[in-house]
């Protein structure tokens, strides 16, 4: 049996390639490279998890794929329903830790907030996710597999990468994930309906730019150097002004927005001054704002904000002709809101 299992480890996961990948594999298989397509459909569009299900695919070239590859998939291990229908998954992973999804019907659409990796190494002293550390990088086949899962049961419109990880630290599984979710052959999602979400890794937010087309959001959350070098340590080595002026260069879809995120946190980043600073540094820049109310979790040392702070920054930015929403917490009773998840990572938490 163990002997079984490293053999299917050592087997390509055709859930980790992008076509131009799955068709080169099948190119050195001695394949017609339209015959990727076909297979991309069938993982991403009719949901095969066996060759068998391909049924289009001749008995022999499916049994020659099943030498040499394998179709890994998610069920979920757990799925729990909000009051305000937020669906939170749990799946666990092949090495035994978990991950979670989180699917957040509006009237006018569904949104998967998929995770990119198990913890995450920025240790952003607000949230949660960061205080159990990096465990690892999810494989581009463990992030397209969310999705996968998902739509099995559910439609998905959009997808925001702004669960577990910091998915900027993983772009050489997450640019393939993006690049099967927004192919025309894979998950056929508009790239103006996929949004990275990324605490300021600025070297990376180039590489993103450059390597596919989707919408930015920048975890923010700060308005001087001072107060985002306490809050989140990435912020020391790329400040506040190289993480504006690479928000500048983005290449955005048409006629798109960068989404600048802003957790409010009471006493630290709520004030008037701090909206007044916000509006100085995006000036110029084409933005939405998105207002988070800081969620508490047990333990933490920050306090969620008073309605009347948020209010009052909410109403200045809109005087001050910024686009804003304040982002109504979906799933808190199941602990599916911003920066509350964390799967089951303890019993491997040694930190
Ligand atoms: N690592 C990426 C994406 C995941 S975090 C990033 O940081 O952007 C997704 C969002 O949750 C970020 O905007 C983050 O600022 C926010 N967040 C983290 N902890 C939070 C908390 N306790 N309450 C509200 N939002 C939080
Ligand atoms: Fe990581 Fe984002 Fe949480 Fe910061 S806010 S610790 S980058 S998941």
């Amino acid at each position: 049996m163990k002997g079984f299992f490293i053999h299917i480890m050592e087997l390509v996961d055709l859930k980790d390639l992008s076509l131009e990948s799955l068709e080169a594999f099948l190119l050195g298989l001695g394949k017609e490279k339209y015959r990727a397509k076909q297979i991309f459909k069938w993982l991403y569009q009719r949901g095969a998890t066996t060759f068998d299900d391909m049924t289009d695919l001749s008995k022999d070239f499916r049994r020659e794929l099943s030498l040499k590859s394998r179709i890994s998939s998610f069920v979920p291990d757990t799925v729990e329903i909000s009051k305000d229908g937020t669906k939170k998954y749990l799946f666990v992973l092949e090495d035994g830790s978990s991950i979670e999804s989180v699917l957040i019907p509006e009237e006018d659409r569904a949104t998967l907030c998929v995770s990119t990796q198990v913890g995450c190494a920025m240790g952003c002293r607000f949230c949660l996710t960061g205080t159990f550390n990096l465990k690892r990088n999810l494989r581009c086949s463990e992030i397209v597999n969310q999705f996968c899962a998902v739509q099995r049961t559910d439609r998905i419109t959009n997808v925001v990468l702004m669960g577990m990880g910091e998915p900027l630290a993983n772009l050489d599984n997450v640019i393939p994930a993006l690049k099967i979710m927004t192919c025309p052959d894979g998950f056929q999602i508009s790239s103006r309906r996929v949004t990275v979400s990324t605490s300021g890794l600025v070297p990376e937010i180039e590489k993103l730019g450059s390597a596919v087309t989707v919408n930015l959001a920048v975890s923010l959350n700060a308005t001087t150097d001072e107060q985002r070098d306490l809050l989140m340590p990435v912020n020391r080595a790329y400040p506040i002004a190289k993480l504006i002026a690479a928000c500048r260069k983005f290449p955005l879809p048409n006629r798109r927005m960068i989404t600048i995120e802003y957790v409010l946190v009471r006493g630290v980043n709520d004030s008037i001054e701090d909206a007044k600073r916000l509006v100085k540094l995006l000036k110029g820049i084409p933005v939405k704002v998105n207002l988070i109310r800081f969620n508490e979790y047990a333990g933490c040392e920050f306090k969620s904000p008073e309605q009347a702070a948020i209010d009052r920054f909410h109403s200045y930015l809109l005087e001050k002709n910024l686009t804003v929403i304040t982002r109504a917490s979906r799933g808190a009773d199941i602990s599916a809101a911003c920066g509350q998840l964390r799967a089951r990572m303890e019993k491997d938490d040694t930190n």
